[in-house]
Parts: C-alpha cells; structure tokens; sequence
C-alpha cells in the first residue's frame, strides 16, 4: 500500500464520524462500554499479527482498518464525557452561579491584551468567581472587551500571565437561533471562551498579581512587539498595516468588513488567513537560506523546525498555523529519511495526530477546509500534473545538453529536441550577437509559462474541490478565484517572509527595518489594489444555498475515485479518468448553480418569526411559494465610533443563511415596516444577496440609513412602492389588508417613526395573522377607531415594538383577540423587553406566547383551519387554558361569540 497513513486515517475518521454522529453511542461512553471496546481493539491487534505471521497480509491489514475504525469511536465517545462539575458552563447550568446581575470574576490573563480598533480585549482563564458573598471555583475563558471612547481613562496596562479580578456582567455569546446560522458560542468554544463580556470602566478591573515569568507569558510578551513593530513601520498606513497583522501574526481584527468582502468576492480571503501558503512560503524561504548558507541537510531540518515551531507559537489564530506546521514537519521530516515522502501521507499523519488530540475537531469547518485542500492539491492536482504538464516542466532543465535527453520520458526527449530546434530557427533569424540572449528570453518565458499554468491548475482544483464546502460554510461562488490567485498567491509567497525579516530585523537594527518596509508596502498595495479592481466587477462572485447532502456525498466519493484513478498504473483504471472527470465537472455545475427548487408547505401558508436579536424579520410563505419578507433585524452595527469594524449584521448573519438552508434565491417582496436601526440593518445584505422582486416601503421618512438602502435598491433595479392603510394584495388564496400607515401617510416625517410602521393582516381560510411591526398605542388608537376594531381579528398576533409596554394596549388586545402571540425580542436586550406589564396582560387574556429570544425562531403554519406552531429551540408547554382554547376550531369561536 503506497499510502498507509492515508488509508488509517480515513477509518480513524470514519470511526470519529460514526461515534460524534451516530445515535449508537448517543448516551456517552460508560466505563463498562470502554473496557469491552478496548478488549476488542486488543482482539483485532492480535489477530492481525497472527495474520502477518501466517502471511495473510489482506486479513491483518483489514483486522488493522477495523481496529483504527473502533479507536476512532471510542475516542469520540471518550471526548463526549461531560464537563467537569466546575467548569462554567456547568455551574451556570445548575443555576448555581446567576449570570443576570454583575459580578467579581477572578483568572489569569491568557495572553497579552489585543490591541482593536475600538478599544482593547483580554481573554481571561478563569479561576473563579464571587457569588452570593462566596468564592465559586470555576474554570472556563472569558473574553472581556473594553471600549476606549474620548472621554474615558486608557484601559489598565496588563500582561499575559496577571491575575485580575473584574467586576462585570458576563453572559453566554450571542447566537442566531434560526435553521442555518452560524453557531458563534461553538466557534468561541473551539477557541476556550465560554463567555463574553464587556467593561464598562477601567477602574473596575483590578491586578491582583503580577505575571510570573513563563515560556508562554515570554512569547506573548514577542507577539505583542511584533505587533506594536508592525505598527510602527506601517504607521502612517493603517490599511497595509492591518492586512500585514492578519498576514504574518493572524490577526485580522483591523481588517474593516468592506476589505474583507473584496477577498472573499476574489476567493483570496485565505490569503489574510495563516495557514498551508504562509507556512509552505516560510519553509521554503528557510529551506533556501539553508542551502546558501550551505548547511548540512540535519541542520538545514533543524533550522526549519525550531523556525516553524517559533512561527507557530508566535501568531495567532493557530488549529490552521498548527496543522499546517505539522505537514510540513513531516514533509520535512520524512524528506531526510525517504526522500521524497508522499505529501498526502505527511497530511495524514497530521490529521491522525490532531484527532488523537480532540477527536471532536474532525467536526470543525475549519479542520474540514484544511485536509480537504490538501487533499485537492495531493490527491488530483499534483497527480494530474505529473501525467501532463510536468514532464515537460522539467524537460526545460539544460535544455542545450543534448545528452540528458535519454534521461526522459520519449515525449519529453521529442519536447527538448523540438523546442531546441525552433529556438535555434528564432536565434538564427536575429542578429548574431543577440541569439544566446533570445534563447535564454524566450526558455525563461516557457518556464514562466510552465510555472504558471500549474499554479492555474493547482487553484483551479483547489476552487472546485473546495467548492461544496465553501458554498456549505460561506455561501459564496467566486468566479475570479482562478485568475486573482495567480496574483495573489506568489504575492504572498514574497510578503510573507520578506515581512518577517523586516519586522524581526526592525527590532535589532531599526533601519533595515525601515529599507525593507518600503518594497513590502509596495507588494500590500499592489495585492489590495488588484484584489479591489477584481472584486468591483459584479459577475466575481455570487450567493447561493448549500448544496444537498447527497450532492456533497457524491461530489466527494467522484473526487475520491477519481483520485484513485489519476494514481492507478492499470490501464483499464487510467480510462476511467474521463468519465470520473466529467462526473465531477457535473456535481461542481450542480452545487454552483443550485438548479434545486426551495423548501415550503404546498397549500399552507406560513410565516417564520426570525431570532434576530433585538430586532424583527418575518418570513412568510404563500400557499403556492410567493415569498415575502418583512424587516431586516440588524441593532447592532459596529462598535462606537468604529462602524466599519465587527459587530453582528442578522441580514448577513442570521436572514440569509436560514433563506440559503432552505434552498431560496429570491424573494418576491421585501418590505420594511419603519426605517428604525433594527428592522432596516440587515436589509442591505437582503438586497445584496437575494433577487428580490419589489422593495416594499410604509411612510416615507427623512433618514439617511432609509435613503442609502433606496439608493442601492434603485441600483439594483428593484422597484420601490410605498403602501399604505386601505390598499390589499392577494396571493393565491392569500389576502392581504394593510391598516397603516393612515392618511397622513403622503407626507414625508421628519424622522422614522414606530408609529409610522406598516401594519397589516394575512389571511388564508378562516385563520389570521396580524403583523404590526413596532405601532405603539397612538397607532393602534386610531386604528381601533376607524374601523371598529373588527378587521383586526387574527388568530396569531406577532406583538407590536418587541413586547413594549405601550404597544398592544388592553383594548387593541381586546379587538386582535389571538390564540396565540409571539414576541420578537433580543435575549437580554437593554430595553427590558418584553416587558412584565404586557406578559401580564397576555396571560390574563389567556394567549399562549412564544418568544424568540428564548424559544428561537417561531414558525406557524396553516392550511386555512389548523394552526401549527414550531419553535427552532423547542415551544413552551402550554397552560390548560391556552390549550383549551387552542383546540377550538374557529367556527365553535365563532359560535362562542355569537352566544
Ligand atoms: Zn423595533
Ligand atoms: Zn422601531
């Protein structure tokens, strides 16, 4: 077998696989269950070396695949145990420490203070906290960030290693809890950070003691002047400064979201992350300093260890540092002792290593991302190459040395004695003294050309092997990737080590620092400059859902036999090729083009109240699929002062992902209710993601945020139309009726509004639902009026401005009278909604409530008599009398009111 790590591997995963996924060992592993796995594992290793000895060599290597097999799944069902009875989580749990007031939190600074854009963070290892007058031990991380604002003292100068304390109100990381989404406590799980927080004065955090002088405080305290380094040479450039930081140290927090979007539109957002390419260029770099400075091929290895291992221990961000680190080892590594080790075996061994580690890692999009690229690159690209391109390649070596032609391949000896000739005929056509020099010009130009097609080949794999996994985890197909890589990549190749060696020299002799800055600003400026140009063309890139399961199964098993076939020696094998080729062209067609019609209840109508935080979008679905969506959510924009920066956009966040997981591309209506922060936010990302129909608007209002979303809507050709009470629409069964805005509608208000919000009520059958937006009491007054309150029956209200007390009155309540009402309310919003006085209300008139900041998103569906209700966390049980009157159909309502 050429590839044992590989083929151990691959059942080391699969057993991971079944065990983190498959319900068999759902109930964790118990102490009796690993006794007997290991028995069998011991079993299955001596009946494989009974097998060597006997020479059945397929049965040892099978009993070997099924023995790796088994560890895989006890080792994911070892890593399931529960957290240990102190960690945070845990005591949180058992309600045994409240996170809903503040309070003193005691740790070790992990690391020295990150320096944001707005202000400063520190990630904190717990060792307790303060509750009830006690010391509670705990464990866990929390990340704390302080906001420097003008007016505020500068935060407290701490270093990795302090003990602090900190009074502060700590709260679990926020999260989208809709179909899709991205699951932000999981990723900060993966980084240690149970909890989030935020200071609100300096003087509240504390040192306690001082660090300890350790190997790990020391090599924070160099990341920390690499990066203070890094500022002072690109001072008065802060844009190359901030992509330099994310390129040699991992951190990307200066970059601003619009940079970051022009990497991702060009598929070279890898390039701001540290992984395989800067590790691969710094090895290099180092691999040829070695040679000139002709050290012996150990210390050659031995310098590009420790540099490796410095390099990783330095930066940031590190599982994609690490694993790359590891390959690279033992390419390294396995280089000295075999020559020339297979780079998918040195991958393998990486991946078992890191899975023996934390088995749940084979879980994280990131860990994915990594081994399948170099799987892309081992596996199809390098293998294909050598079967076209690279003969040819390195028939250009001495190509005027007729006598190394024996030495290839015939095709590639046919290549050197044509190519010899015809450069030959082109020198003998120019004058005498310039031949030697054409010759050589026009071989370089062919080696260039050699070059660049594999580094085209290698991205172009890259780009559609990764493709399910990036239409999977970011939604996006970029068009241009091919082509910007080949810019790109080389580009990084140079920056990154020529930025290491300028930094790392600034810190001993300042002005060799300062001459090398000069060509690596010109190298940052040419990358952002033609990154930029590439990502305006609007045809770069484009959204779409993820692909189905089973199109990313087949997609993978295609790519794998394929790989088999590009490496088989028999004929038969290497004819396949083609048609594996083909086959996978087809599934990269189908996962880019998405030609899957999307998900929805044929018949039913339904509506999706979103968790978008503080903030409201509601999607709804008509009987025969018109799609309508209403708000965009979005509070959250930026940090103080810094709106480019960070922050959570629900559009981009929240909306669109639950869209894309259930297969739409376009929606027929987006209207927005009010032109407040939290409904209108997430609309740009809408607009910009979606084909959307028609931009539905209430009354108009002097507000810049409103101007620039009907600004890139006119520019996106989608047709603006203001609605407004009195007018309806009907959508296969579907009636609508709008309430507000009221007359006054036709002029323009001098600022937005709640009590300016599109008001308006769905009917299918005999069911209702009313959708008011934020209309408070002035609002809902006038309505009541003009029309008797009877039109503003519904079955389902979706509760006016987030469940504030002065919205859904007693009498507006009293006229809706719904079953059911849901609340639309961020989890521990500042505004204390939904608040105690309108849950009150509810509950004396017997509505059974749903909130979406503690059941998650809440979704109803009717066909015209029934009404179900579906929560994404899970749906409050209901009281007796709320399920009493849940059962009433609405004609013994009906009948009931007649009485
Ligand atoms: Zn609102
Ligand atoms: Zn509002």
């Amino acid at each position: 077998m050429k590839l044992p790590a590989v083929a151990i591997a691959a059942a080391f995963c699969c057993g991971i696989a079944l065990g983190l996924w498959a319900p068999v060992v759902h109930f964790g592993v118990s102490s009796s269950l690993l006794i007997c796995g290991f028995a069998l594992v011991f079993a299955l290793i001596a009946c494989g070396i009974a097998a060597v000895v006997a020479q059945r060599l397929v049965v040892s290597a099978v009993s070997a695949m099924f023995c790796w097999l088994l560890l895989g799944v006890l080792a994911a069902g070892i890593a399931k145990q529960p957290l240990p009875p102190d960690h945070i989580l845990r005591l949180v749990e058992e309600h045994r420490i409240d996170l809903h007031s503040p309070l003193r939190w005691r740790g070790l600074l992990r690391d020295e203070p990150s320096v944001l854009p707005w202000g400063v963070a520190y990630d904190i290892d717990l060792i307790g906290v303060e509750a009830a007058g006690e010391f509670v031990p705990a464990r866990g991380g929390l990340r704390l960030s302080y906001s420097l604002r003008p007016e505020q003292p500068a935060a407290p100068d701490l270093h990795a290693g302090d003990e602090i304390s900190v009074l502060t109100q700590a709260r679990r990381p926020q999260v989208f809890r809709n179909e899709g989404a991205f699951d932000r406590r999981a990723y900060l799980a993966a980084q240690n950070i149970e909890l989030t927080a935020s200071l609100r004065a300096a003087s509240l955090l504390d040192l306690v003691r001082p660090w300890p002088v350790t190997a790990a405080s020391l090599l924070a305290r160099l990341r920390r002047r690499l990066r203070e380094q890094l500022d002072k040479l690109f001072g008065d450039t802060p844009q190359v400064a901030g992509v330099l930081r994310a390129m040699l140290l991992g951190d990307r927090s200066f970059i601003d979201r619009d940079e970051a979007k022009d990497f991702q539109k060009t598929g070279v957002f890898h390039v701001l992350v540290l992984a395989g390419l800067h590790v691969g260029a710094l090895a290099v770099v180092l691999f040829w300093a070695g040679r000139r400075m002709r050290l012996s091929p150990g210390w050659t290895i031995l310098l590009i260890l420790t540099s490796l291992a410095l390099y990783i221990a330095v930066v940031e961000q590190r599982p994609p540092v690490l694993r790359a680190g590891l390959m690279a080892a033992a390419v390294v590594v396995g280089g000295f002792f075999y020559r020339r080790l297979e780079l998918l075996n040195s991958a393998a061994l990486a991946a078992i290593l890191l899975l023996v580690a934390r088995p749940p890692a084979l879980r994280d999009s990131s860990f994915q991302l990594s081994f399948v690229a170099i799987g892309c690159i081992g596996g199809l690209a390098l293998p294909w190459l050598a079967r076209t391109a690279q003969p040819y390649a390195r028939a250009m070596r001495g190509w005027r040395d007729v006598t190394r032609d024996a030495a290839h391949e015939p095709r590639a000896a046919q290549f050197r004695i044509d190519l010899r000739r015809s450069l030959h005929w082109i020198s003998s056509k120019s004058p005498r003294r310039l031949g030697v020099s054409i010759e050589n010009a026009f071989a370089a130009v062919l080696r260039l050309g050699f070059r660049s097609w594999e580094l085209f080949v290698l991205t172009l794999v890259l780009q559609i092997g990764m493709l399910p996994l990036m239409a999977r985890d970011f939604h996006r197909i970029t068009l241009a990737g091919p082509l910007v890589n080949l810019i790109a990549v080389p580009l990084t190749g140079l920056i990154v080590p020529l930025g290491f060696i300028a930094v790392t020299s600034s810190l001993f002799v300042a002005a060799v620092g300062r001459l090398l800055s000069v060509p690596l600003q010109w190298l940052t400026v040419f990358i952002l400059h033609s990154i930029a140009w590439f990502a305006h063309f609007p045809s770069a890139s484009y959204r779409i859902p993820g692909p189905r399961t089973w199109l990313m199964l087949a997609f993978f098993v295609v790519a794998i036999l394929l790989a088999f076939a590009l490496r088989a020696t028999a004929r038969w094998q290497r004819r396949a090729t083609p048609a594996l080729t083909c086959a996978l062209l087809v599934c990269t067609g189908l996962v880019a083009w998405f030609p899957f019609s999307p998900q929805w209840s044929p018949g039913k109508l339904e509506a999706t109240i979103l968790d978008v935080g503080q903030g409201d979008a509601i999607f709804v679905v008509s009987p025969q699929g018109q799609s309508l969506l209403i708000d965009g959510g979005g509070a959250f924009r930026g940090f103080p002062g810094h709106p480019e920066h960070g922050g959570t956009d629900p559009g981009e966040d929240a909306i669109s992902p639950y869209l894309w997981s259930r297969g739409f591309q376009k929606i027929d209506v987006v209207a927005l209710t009010h032109a407040h922060q939290d409904h209108l936010g997430g609309l740009t990302a809408i607009l910009e993601n979606f084909r959307v129909g028609r931009l539905w608007i209430g009354r108009e209002a002097i507000s810049p945020a409103l101007a620039r979303l009907e600004e890139f809507a006119r520019a996106k050709h989608i047709p603006i139309e203001h609605e407004r009470r009195g007018q309806t629409f009907s959508w296969s069964g579907t009636e609508a009726a709008f309430f507000w805005p009221g007359a006054s509608s036709d002029e323009i208000a001098s600022t937005a509004k709640n009590n300016d919000s599109l008001v308006f009520r769905l009917r299918y059958g005999n069911r209702t639902i009313l959708l008011p937006g934020d209309a408070e009491k002035d609002a809902e007054r006038t309505m009541l009026a003009d029309d008797a309150g009877e039109e503003l029956r519904a079955d389902v209200l979706k509760v006016g401005h987030h469940g504030s007390k002065n919205s859904t009155m007693p009498d507006f309540l009293a006229a809706v009278r719904p079953q059911m009402a849901i609340i639309s309310a961020g989890e521990e919003n500042p505004y204390g909604h939904p608040s105690p006085a309108l849950l009150a209300r509810l509950q004396d008139a017997g509505v059974s409530v749903y909130r979406t900041d503690r059941d998650g998103a809440v979704r109803v569906v009717t066909d015209g008599e029934s009404l179900t209700v579906s929560c994404f966390v899970a749906c409050p049980a209901l009281t007796t009398r709320e399920a009493l009157r849940q059962t009433q159909s609405p004609n013994d309502e009906q009948q009931h009111e007649q009485q």
